[in-house]
């Protein structure tokens, strides 16, 4: 059968992102879909076998594929380009634009975001090193991780506060000698079941009294096999239990470490993993992006499927299906614009400037990812929801976004109120209208019937 080629990655940039994207990144992109579609997609199998299938095989594997991959990517230069040149020296170079288009491509993979240095939550405790570290915490973590060759947890949620609001945080720090003591307990510690996780970057409360409820926490550096710290268990997420990297509930029981392991300095726990979660953010939108066109294409795949034909017509010559593939499309191209202005947002200035932006991408990208995957799920009858297709594991998995890195209606909340904080600009430039309009009804010899000359404002 004759059919035209799909455009590649660069020939798909879209026209507003085009003018930032250089040349190499261009070439890049390319190399990065050559990789995923042919070596990261057909290898997924292979490490969902070779991952083993009880609880204690699944979280002690280390899938020997991935490190084929790892060599791979290694060689065709694709290893961290996550880290952005602009505020890095270590990484591939790239700007956050650059990768965020990247990390889409490997957002269609379960290998391809580790096989390449890019997965979650490395990629922001890489930052987290690189941008706070002191030299000796950088060679002694941040190097083995750039390498591929240790893993880590960022350990911030706990389970019994309201963790979305992180002045809650519990775990206790004290002070004793040159040591810190901490006691508490997180959960949700992603990447914390691989056996090559390494070193926790946990936040914790330091200073309980001090007056700024924004001063009281710190993060500081846990080695994985400190003494008092104890793994309990692996939490499953709509029962996909996530191996090998997992999430964990994990107790620290007066584990003592040294004072050079605080980052920043006490205090600055709240500067830390705001500074960790902006750019996060984006990769976690852009690889949903991803997924949401992974879903379209089993999408379209399965409405082009001669076998499958309800009421004696294939699924593509049902209206419903046509729509519904129409409005998959108009919402996987409105956020890939959406995260890829916010990613130029943090280019031009830093995460701080491109707040509004990241909350926009924050909670608008897992609305249509999740729309796109229960469109598709729908097509594919009950398929969709079985482990016939992969389709039941990234609804578990997109759904999660909408929690992950805070709630949905914590970013809704400061995006309205930074709206809402525009009332006394928008009332001016209303008033200044309405007096002008006044001024121009009159000159003209007419009566007050403009609406907007007639409201109140
Ligand atoms: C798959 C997965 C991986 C995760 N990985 C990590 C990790 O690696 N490290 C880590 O530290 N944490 C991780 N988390 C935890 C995640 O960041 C928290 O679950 C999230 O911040 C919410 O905190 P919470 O669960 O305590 O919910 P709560 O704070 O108790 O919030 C519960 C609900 O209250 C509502 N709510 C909250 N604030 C508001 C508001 N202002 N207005 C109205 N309603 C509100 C929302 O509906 C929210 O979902 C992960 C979670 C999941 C599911």
């Amino acid at each position: 059968m004759s059919f035209k080629p799909l455009p590649t990655a660069s020939q798909r940039v879209p026209a507003i992102a085009r003018p930032h994207v250089s040349e190499r990144a261009m070439k890049t992109l390319d190399i990065v879909e050559k990789f995923v579609d042919e070596e990261c997609i057909p290898a997924d199998a292979v490490f969902a076998q070779q991952l083993g299938t009880t609880i204690s095989e699944r979280f002690s594997a280390h899938p020997a594929i991935i490190e084929d991959l790892k060599a791979k990517a290694k060689k065709l230069g694709l290893f961290n380009m996550f880290l952005p040149r602009n505020h890095f020296k270590e990484g591939a170079g790239f700007s956050n634009l650059e990768y965020g288009l990247m990390a889409e491509l490997l957002g269609k993979s379960a290998t391809a975001s580790e096989a390449t240095n890019c997965a979650a939550p490395d990629t922001g405790n890489m930052e987290v090193f690189a941008k706070y570290g002191t030299e000796a915490q950088k060679r002694k973590w941040l190097d083995p991780l750039l390498n591929g060759d240790i893993r880590s947890a960022f350990l911030m949620t706990e389970p019994d506060i309201a963790s979305s609001d992180a002045t809650n945080i519990q775990l206790r720090m004290k002070k004793e000698g040159n040591d810190w003591i901490l006691n508490g307990s997180k959960w949700w510690s992603s990447g914390a079941g691989d056996p090559r996780c390494s070193v926790y970057i946990t936040m914790g409360k330091s200073d309980p009294t001090n007056p700024d409820p924004y001063k009281q926490q710190s993060v500081i550096i846990v080695p994985a096999d400190t003494p008092g710290v104890t793994v309990h268990r692996m939490l499953s997420v709509f029962g996909f239990d996530d191996a090998p990297h997992g999430h964990a509930q994990i107790s620290f029981n007066n584990v003592r470490v040294p004072d050079s392991n605080m980052v920043l300095g006490p205090g600055r726990g709240f500067e830390i993993i705001q500074g960790r979660l902006g750019p996060g953010r984006i990769h976690h939108a852009m690889r949903s992006v991803g997924g949401a066109e992974k879903a379209l294409e089993l999408f379209v795949a399965r409405v082009n499927d001669n076998n499958k034909k309800p009421f004696g017509k294939m699924l593509k010559e049902h209206g419903t299906m046509v729509e519904r593939i129409a409005k998959s499309r108009i919402e996987i191209d409105a956020a890939r614009l959406i995260v890829c202005d916010a990613a130029i947002k943090i280019d031009e200035s830093d995460a701080k400037g491109a707040k509004k932006e990241i909350a926009i991408a924050k909670i608008m990208v897992p609305e249509a990812l999740l729309n796109v995957l229960d469109r598709t799920i729908q097509a594919y009858g009950a398929a969709g929801v079985s482990q016939d297709t992969p389709l039941a594991k990234m609804y578990a998995n997109g759904r999660t976004m909408r929690i992950v890195d805070g709630p949905d209606e914590v970013h809704m909340m400061q995006l309205g109120k930074s709206e809402i904080r525009k009332g006394p600009a928008v009332m001016a430039k209303l008033a200044k209208a309405k007096a002008k309009s006044a001024e121009l009804l009159k000159a003209h010899g007419l009566a007050k019937r403009d609406p907007l000359a007639m409201s109140k404002l």
